[in-house]
């Protein structure tokens, strides 16, 4: 439940009902806006009358959430959530692109990749270290050395880093070194990982499971959300439907539809919801004029040869074409791109 309190509520009100929702065994989860103050009691709140808050000093309205997913609901928090990434924000007019190859393969391929992905515009980089494989015989990922490569290209470039966990193992070496921790559509549902996460204060993109339903997606970031980190923003990344003829389908319509539902930032994932560099551009395209919040891209230096996912992978002149293009639909939609460059560390 909800419970709002009077715009004038002195921060002792505040504090006391924070007690009476912990008293109820619930955690009480606060968003301090301009006018007022909005208190969410979350956990089993179903044998909790509301009468029990009502009353209370400073309260100026006690109301349900109806949704499953509380804090993930717009109806607990009306704003967009807007977070600021190293020198831009998501959630905002603003448009970040995230690019980079789907793994990180070696410290010069990273290098190499992350000025040219800069050189052409983009804010953060993306690069797998540990990789969730169909094979288990196929490249599994440089692991803690990539992340030294990843980091070392952070540190040329300026850009932000965002990386793939896999396991609750990994948790505590990830947020040593990344700006993002990007969760897997083969994770969405590995709740204990979910949980993990949330008790860390490091952003996230949580992307959504090749069969999840976008309610499935939202109940997975309550889960992170509920640990109280905030910083969580979801990726369309393709359904798996009858259609071959792409890797996945691309649901547009999840664009809209999450941002009237959830207050947190959509990015939208070309490579993987069309598994090939030819339709990449269009459909990037299609989620800016949609609204996207973000664009994650996949660029190699050498598509032919990527260790992994070179089929759907831009190279850095075509990822350059791309942005020019993101550019004028983002203006079209009274959006725009990330003008921020940013300077080495
Ligand atoms: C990736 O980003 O390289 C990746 C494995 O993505 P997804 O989890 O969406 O398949
Ligand atoms: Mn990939």
């Amino acid at each position: 439940m909800m419970i709002i309190m009077h715009p004038g509520a002195t921060q002792e009100q505040v504090d006391h009902v924070i007690e009476h929702i912990e008293e109820q065994h619930l955690s009480a989860h606060t968003i301090v806006g301009v006018e007022q103050t909005i208190i969410g009691a979350v956990g089993e709140s179903h044998g909790v009358p509301t009468s029990i808050f009502e009353t209370l000093p400073g309260v100026l309205a006690v109301q349900r959430i109806s949704q499953p997913y509380k804090l993930a609901s717009r109806q607990f928090h009306p704003e967009n959530s807007i977070f600021p990434l190293d020198g831009f924000t998501i959630g905002s007019e603003e448009i970040p692109i995230i690019a980079g190859p789907c793994s990180v393969e070696s410290r010069s391929q990273i290098i190499e990749v992350a000025q040219a992905v800069k050189e052409a515009g983009a804010n953060a980089l993306r690069g797998g270290v540990f990789k969730p494989r169909t094979s288990p015989y196929a490249f599994q990922g440089l692991g803690e050395e990539g992340l030294e490569y990843m980091a070392e290209a952070r540190e040329l470039t300026g850009l932000p880093i965002v990386v793939e966990v896999m396991a609750v193992s990994q948790v505590p070496l990830m947020v040593k070194y990344v700006d993002v921790l990007q969760i897997g559509a083969r994770n969405m549902q590995n709740f204990n990982l979910l949980r993990a996460i949330g008790d860390t204060r490091t952003p996230v993109l949580l992307k959504r499971g090749m069969s999840a339903m976008v309610e499935d997606l939202l109940m997975a970031t309550e889960y992170i959300l509920a640990g109280g980190n905030e910083r969580v923003m979801l990726c369309e990344r393709g359904i798996r439907t009858f259609e071959t003829a792409t890797r996945n389908t691309t649901d547009i319509n999840a664009i809209p539809v999450l941002q009237s539902l959830t207050h947190l930032p959509v990015v939208l994932d070309p490579s993987h919801s069309t598994g090939h560099a030819d339709y990449v551009t269009a459909v990037a395209k299609a989620a800016v004029a949609a609204g996207a919040d973000g664009i994650i891209v996949e660029v190699h230096q050498d598509p032919a040869h990527a260790m992994s996912d070179g089929r759907q992978s831009l190279t850095p002149e075509s990822f350059a074409s791309m942005v020019r293009k993101l550019k004028a639909v983002a203006e079209a939609v009274d959006r725009c791109l990330v003008s921020r460059v940013p300077s080495p560390f």
